[in-house]
């Protein structure tokens, strides 16, 4: 993936101004959701982890978190993308349904066209 710090900008922007207040929490926009790529325990549904984005006052301008455990406990610190976010930012399609694995909320729609 080789999206420069601007165009992350401007995409976390666009997802900004096209996120209803429903996808709002505090500041962080949820742009969608990936489905786990691992098998789920015997017993248990695969999980979800959700991807949202947040503009910063730091010199990167926006952060890009994942709810996975990856993300929280070492790519947060590292600053590196992880496989969900890597999938979202390499999401071929405008809209998105259950079969494909990531479900685009308007804002991830609105910023990936910025990204592609
Ligand atoms: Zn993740």
């Amino acid at each position: 993936m080789t999206t420069d710090l601007n165009t992350m900008n401007r995409a976390v922007g666009a997802a900004m101004e096209a996120s209803t207040d429903g996808g709002k929490r505090r500041d962080w926009v949820r742009v969608a959701r990936v489905r786990s790529l691992s098998d789920p325990k015997p017993g248990e549904n695969r999980e979800n982890y959700v991807l949202a984005v947040r503009p910063t006052g730091t010199a990167k301008g926006f952060q890009f978190g994942c709810s996975c455990p990856d993300w929280i406990h070492r790519k947060s610190h590292t600053g590196e993308t992880c496989k969900h976010q890597r999938l979202f930012l390499a999401f071929p399609k405008k809209s998105s349904s259950i079969k494909d694995g990531v479900w685009l909320y308007r804002a991830g729609q609105a910023f990936l066209r910025v990204v592609r």
